[in-house]
């Protein structure tokens, strides 16, 4: 994939990310309701309908829906699907790895992110399984520390890969990770300018600046990286039939800090974990 070092960045102003977080506030509190609604037994449709449910009646747009023309308002990708999956009729089953995306459109603005999880809960997960999903959230985590005003934003991938290679050493295996596709700029549109890869590449990519908003959003493989479009001409999966993993937020940086515009708690919580600066407008 071709990735432009000079490719811009588009600063928002305070105003503009409080309306960014109106949106991806909504994403993420969506996200731990069908965190806590899915089962065994519930088919990806119906997660689907909860998720456009709730996008709606908090004053969002689902905004997946009719992209392209995608018909969901999640993607639901399930084991060796590792993104873009279609909520349908397929059936979800206990200790399936199920990756769920969400965005959404408040006022205009976007929000836009991914969690894995286990379905019937991680005491029903193969370990390898958990592993993936824990080490694929920590390297989200680790490119969300690397992203800093000032900073060259291809550090972002260069620490997303260094978590992965550091959890592969700790687990005792060589994750993939997905090149294919990227993160992104995010604000009046879902995808903007720069593209921002989850992986270290050449270069060092254009310099963060105040008011950067950018989805982080590594998805990491059980196996190899090479993957494939099924006739679907959406979903994604792994060539090896290998389980991925996909986590996704979005993130604004300034001078003082970082908000992670889609979790609950506005990353409060995993940036002190990273003794990293939270910096949340009021
Ligand atoms: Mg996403
Ligand atoms: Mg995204």
């Amino acid at each position: 994939m071709a990735l432009f070092g000079r490719e811009r960045i588009t600063g928002k102003t305070p105003d503009q990310l409080r309306l960014m977080r109106k949106a991806g506030l909504l994403v993420g509190q969506t996200l731990t309701m069908l965190q806590e609604r899915v089962e065994p037994g519930m088919t990806t449709k119906a997660l689907d309908a909860l998720a456009e449910e709730h996008i709606r009646s908090g004053g969002g747009i689902p905004s997946f829906l009719g992209y392209h023309g995608f018909t969901g308002t999640l993607c639901t990708s399930v084991n060796e699907e590792v993104v873009h999956g279609i909520p349908g009729s397929r059936v979800l089953r206990e200790g399936d790895l199920l990756s769920i995306d969400c965005g959404a459109i408040v006022e205009g603005w976007h929000g836009d992110a991914a969690v894995s999880v286990i379905v019937g809960g991680r005491q029903a997960g193969r370990t390898e399984d958990l592993q993936l999903i824990d080490a694929t959230e920590a390297s989200m985590w680790a490119g969300i520390g690397a992203l800093a005003v000032g900073q060259p934003l291809y550090a972002v991938g260069a620490a997303v890969e260094d978590a992965i290679e550091a959890a592969g050493e700790r687990d005792g295996r060589t994750y993939g990770i997905v090149e294919d596709y990227v993160g992104h700029g995010i604000g009046t549109s879902m995808h903007m300018d720069p593209q921002v890869p989850n992986y270290r590449v050449e270069g060092r990519g254009p310099r963060v600046i105040d008011g950067t908003t950018i989805a982080i959003e590594p998805m990491i493989t059980l196996g190899d990286q090479d993957n494939r479009v099924l006739a679907d001409d959406w979903t994604v999966v792994t060539l090896d039939g290998s389980r991925a993993a996909h986590w996704e937020n979005t993130v604004a940086a300034t001078v003082d800090g970082l908000w992670v515009l889609t979790e609950v708690d506005g990353g409060a919580a995993g940036l002190a974990r990273l003794g990293l600066p939270y910096a949340a407008l009021v």
